[in-house]
């Protein structure tokens, strides 16, 4: 008896780790595993109005509007969300769309992923650690790269050198 309730208590607490994408193939994309994972309640409140806007739901901001687009200090983008530091002030250049511009990311920094938003397919790009949207990369860019990450200042803070 004692040694068959302990089985079923040993089955639970293994059900019960097992994440729930593997329960749900049926899941959209954007619900894959992320190293933070938190709930779009949490996120609501954990974020201002507009960082949620652009990282949990794709906004983009005006064009112009982040102070971010005009850094020009050495330092480090992180994401709004976590931190996860995402560009070096040394990769920024001026594109001239009124978005903070890059040509390279930190290494492991960020996925991509293909987004069919407008008719022509785009490169969507987000935080490696919680998935929030930042951006795409067009292949428009100066060099070395020739790529130009074209992010929405509301979902990065800037840290200073
Ligand atoms: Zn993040």
């Amino acid at each position: 008896m004692i040694a068959s309730r302990r089985s079923l208590l040993a089955f639970l607490s293994t059900a019960s780790v097992l994440p729930f994408a593997s329960a749900c193939n049926a899941a959209p994309a954007k619900a894959k595993a992320f190293p933070i994972v938190k709930s779009d309640a949490e996120w609501k409140r954990l974020l201002t109005p507009s960082q949620y806007a652009v990282l949990r739901k794709h906004a983009t901001e005006r064009p112009g509007s982040s102070p971010l687009d005009k850094e020009k200090r050495k330092g480090t983008f992180v994401c709004a969300a976590d931190r996860n530091p995402l560009f070096s002030s040394a990769t920024k250049f001026d594109s001239g769309t009124g978005w903070p511009s890059f040509w390279k990311p930190l290494p492991g920094a960020i996925g991509t992923a293909t987004d069919y938003k407008l008719i022509y397919p785009r490169t969507e790009v987000h935080c490696a650690e919680c998935g929030g949207h930042l951006g795409h990369v067009f292949k428009d860019g100066p060099k070395p790269t020739g790529l130009r990450y074209c992010m929405n200042g509301d979902a990065m803070l800037f840290v200073p050198a």
